[in-house]
């Protein structure tokens, strides 16, 4: 009932050559089974959007300003990033909320700001490894979320990515057994705090995340997907991943 999600943030890289990326990709699943999305830099969505053409792949930000216009300066709001193409954003990874102090208040406010603008919130959530040593990754995790996710949030307007934050870009991939305690763990509170739509909001794992362990982490209840970083960035590497969906 939950239709899988093949996500990609391509960070700060990327340029107008890595459009032949999208078309190699597109190209790869010309009528996808799964849901796709490609999250570049602002200044590639609407290159992305323009070249992904009639494809169903969807093209998304990663950041948006609360604020829907108004003085602050380098930043982007989210009826301009849906203007430029996008159709999704995703707030609260874990790098913004480290690099930029972000906290769950201000995820939760970007989510909304989403909302208004008609784009599909991606709201991450995720322990460190400190957090995880000291047996506190379930409770940061729920307190993440419980804040992070507005009150009336459902499944076409949110998605929550679960991405520990030592398994982000480190080759260090969660065990299927901490997956799948997380995501259900994760499923059990979205019942309790949004239970018309708990089973409809889609739960991605995110950190290091390739197709040589895609199939095996697809498996684990309650994973409805991915968000992919680094492996999101070439088609011959975003290509497998979403076959194993498939
Ligand atoms: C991410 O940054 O969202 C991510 C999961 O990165 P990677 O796949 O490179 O670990």
């Amino acid at each position: 009932m939950r239709r899988k999600l093949a996500a990609g943030n391509w960070k700060m890289n990327g340029s107008l050559s890595a459009m032949a990326e999208v078309q190699a990709l597109c190209e790869a699943h010309p009528e996808p089974k799964v849901d796709m999305l490609l999250c570049p830099p602002a200044t590639l969505i609407w290159p992305m959007a323009s070249m992904r053409g009639e494809h169903p792949l969807a093209v998304g930000a990663q950041d948006c300003h609360p604020e829907d216009k108004g003085a602050h300066t380098g930043d982007i709001a989210a009826p301009m990033l849906r203007e430029a193409g996008a159709t999704a954003v995703i707030v609260g990874h874990s790098e913004r909320r480290a690099d930029h102090g972000e906290s769950s208040e201000t995820v939760r406010a970007k989510a909304e700001a989403a909302h208004r603008a008609g784009l599909l919130a991606v709201v991450c959530v995720g322990e460190t490894l400190e957090e995880r040593e000291a047996g506190r990754a379930l409770e940061v995790v729920g307190e993440q979320l419980a804040a992070s996710l507005p009150p009336g949030s459902t499944g076409e307007t949110v998605v929550v990515a679960y991405e520990p934050v030592w398994a982000i870009g480190t080759g260090k991939v969660a065990g299927t057994e901490e997956i799948g305690e997380m995501h259900g763990f994760l499923r059990e509170a979205l019942r309790k705090s949004h239970p018309e739509a708990a089973d409809a909001i889609r739960l991605l794992y995110g950190g290091s995340v390739k197709g040589s362990n895609a199939a095996e982490i697809f498996a684990v209840p309650d994973v409805d997907g991915a968000l992919v970083g680094g492996a999101s960035l070439t088609a011959e590497q975003f290509s497998p991943i979403v076959t194993a969906l498939e």
